[in-house]
């Protein structure tokens, strides 16, 4: 079964798992190490806190917009969405702590009382996707899974869900054939049919264990991946 064959409230349950996942690796970090440096280049960690809580602000925009019809976009444009992170990343530790904790009950909020109706409108995503407002569990889902491990203090991509290994790697290969990327790359997780990226003879075999392929995809790093061919950085998906 794959995360958006789930029922509504199985998503919502690992979305919420996986907000309690990155703010138990949150907690974790004192004041100081919010200083620090995260898995992705340029960001410390007080940028990263920053763009999870502005995200579940976004999202909360899209609710709204399912609900009342009323278009409101995620972010008026990528420049504001910079903007936002690097003026969030000025804040305080407590009131980026803060800002996290409470876009978090914000968008549980509107989850919470969502109608049929709004679950099922179309909003538009940041990236131009036309999807139904249900879409947003599975965008928070891949956010704060993915970003829990970009903290870089424990993380692991093995501590997720099966189902969101499976969606996040699903969604990369997607992203890769959208763009032309990934020629001649198949992605061969254990015990799973082996996912080649295009047509045509096969360059690079990446192979391991769902969750390290996954991660290697993602690019977030060669952790027991056994990559056999030349492409030993994985295309840029986002
Ligand atoms: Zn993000």
């Amino acid at each position: 079964m794959t995360f958006h064959d789930m029922s509504l409230v199985e998503r919502l349950l690992i979305a919420r798992r996986g907000t309690s996942y990155f703010a138990q690796r949150l907690s974790e970090l004192t004041d100081s190490e919010l200083d620090g440096e995260t898995l992705l280049a340029g960001w410390t960690r007080r940028h990263l806190v920053a763009h999870v809580g502005y995200n579940a602000a976004a999202l909360c925009r899209l609710m709204d917009w399912a609900s009342s019809g009323v278009e409101t976009p995620m972010y008026e444009s990528p420049e504001q969405r910079g903007r936002e992170i690097d003026e969030g990343a000025t804040l305080s530790a407590a009131a980026i702590r803060n800002l996290f904790d409470h876009t978090v009950a914000r968008l549980d909020e509107k989850w919470r009382t969502a109608s049929e109706a709004a679950w099922a409108a179309e909003v538009r995503t940041a990236q131009g996707r036309t999807v139904p407002a249900s879409e947003t569990i599975w965008m928070r889902t891949r956010e704060v899974w993915i970003h829990a491990v970009d903290l870089g203090n424990g993380g692991r991509f093995a501590d997720f869900p099966e189902v969101v290994d499976e969606g996040l790697l699903n969604d990369i290969v997607g992203m890769w054939r959208k763009k032309g990327e990934g020629s001649g790359l198949v992605l061969a997780a254990d015990g799973r049919e082996p996912i080649a990226v295009t047509d045509g003879a096969t360059t690079t075999t990446v192979r391991g264990r769902l969750e390290a392929v996954t991660r290697w995809a993602a690019g977030r790093g060669a952790v027991v991946v056994d990559i056999v061919g030349e492409q030993h950085t994985p295309p840029r998906w986002l």
